[in-house]
């Protein structure tokens, strides 16, 4: 479908080089006026892939829209084969009450690929299906971490599905996480209906984070590289792995915390991860980490109760040292390979270099640290 000469979505006929904005009509207010999507429509001059980039599906995550903007006002795209449909905000009712939900509480990406008669979120989710997911070859969605987190740039996708491996790879993130992504999820339902999608997870939420940008943008490009719609080859960091499996570190006590990692630091097993202290200043005590691995994630609120996550741990399909020897072979002086460099390869050349801190008391660490 998508290879033909005419492409049609929103209503509209977009011919083969030409770029155009469009609202997709996927609602309507209390006042019966209508509430639309902005798309933006780019062919390249020859018949090609089409590929869609979503962003802001859960509306509080912004940054994957500060990569459609970068991609849309940075340096100029030259398409020169394929369609392009970018979608800087999916969730235009939550992008408004800066929330992560739709205005009956829905969880847009559990509701995919909708329903055409269903509940006000299904019929939303039905409309952005039937013209995006069923109307392209490929997809990438762009997601930060929920409240109150941040996540290390990384990709998650079905790693058992060729295609999806394909995109997740060339896309360029040192993290590759496995799994089909939640029931209902526009990845996974994309997935399924013919159309492999991968997702970004990159910083936090209700921020547009610089380093989050950079990555995602490398990122799209990589895979229009990779599908042949814009020059050149992918930009590749100098390694990737697999994520097997990861864990999540949880608060013992109630209290307040001090970090000693962030995301993409390395770490080993029985490395301290956050002090935990009582409201009156009191260590209480230590979290470490329980295996080796690499912080994919962590809580960006300094307070805690029993149970709530603090530090999520990435254990890699290979061990930290091969990754640090990776590394070192990439950042060493006088080495003829030149790979560019991602910021994993970065804290991984670093954490060799530096001593770990021995324990102190929470004063010493407090002075030692501000
Ligand atoms: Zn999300």
């Amino acid at each position: 479908m998508t290879k033909k000469k005419v492409f049609r979505i929103a209503g509209e006929t977009i011919q083969l080089g030409e770029t155009r904005d469009l609202k997709l009509k996927i609602s309507e207010q209390f006042t019966g006026d209508p509430v639309g999507v902005p798309i933006r429509v780019m062919r390249g001059k020859k018949r090609g892939p089409t590929l869609f980039v979503t962003a802001t599906v859960h509306g509080d995550e912004l940054n994957g829209m500060g990569v459609i903007h970068e991609i849309m006002y940075g340096a100029q795209l030259e398409l020169v084969a394929g369609t392009l449909i970018l979608v800087p905000v999916v969730n235009v009712f939550g992008i408004e009450t800066q929330n992560r939900y739709m205005p009956d509480r829905r969880d847009l990406n559990r509701f995919f690929p909708g329903f055409k008669s269903g509940s006000l979120t299904s019929r939303v989710a039905y409309l952005l299906f039937e013209e995006i997911a069923r109307k392209s070859d490929f997809g990438i969605e762009l997601h930060s971490a929920a409240q109150p987190r941040t996540n290390f740039p990384n990709i998650r996708g079905d790693l058992k599905n060729a295609d999806v491996r394909r995109l997740a790879w060339a896309f360029g993130c040192e993290l590759i996480i496995d799994g089909k992504g939640p029931d209902g999820s526009f990845r996974r339902e994309a997935t399924k209906a013919g159309c492999p999608t991968i997702i970004l997870e990159a910083g936090e939420p209700l921020k547009i984070e610089q380093e989050a940008v950079e990555v995602g943008v490398r990122g799209v490009n990589n895979v229009l590289r990779e599908l042949g719609m814009v020059a050149g080859e992918p930009v590749l960091p100098a390694y990737q792995v697999r994520i097997s499996r990861s864990t999540w570190v949880r608060a013992e006590v109630g209290g307040i915390l001090r970090f000693h990692v962030k995301p993409g630091d390395p770490v080993e097993q029985g490395q301290r991860i956050a002090t935990n202290a009582s409201v009156f200043g009191e260590r209480q005590n230590i979290l470490e980490a329980p295996c080796d691995g690499i912080v994919l994630g962590m809580t960006t609120l300094p307070m805690v109760k029993p149970g709530e996550p603090v530090c999520h741990i990435a254990v890699p399909s290979r061990s930290l040292k091969s990754l640090r020897l990776a590394a070192a072979r990439v950042t060493g002086a006088g080495k003829k390979k030149r790979i560019r460099a991602g910021a994993l390869v970065q804290n991984l050349a670093r954490s060799e270099t530096e001593t770990m801190p021995g324990r102190g008391t929470f004063a010493k660490e407090q002075r030692k640290e501000s």
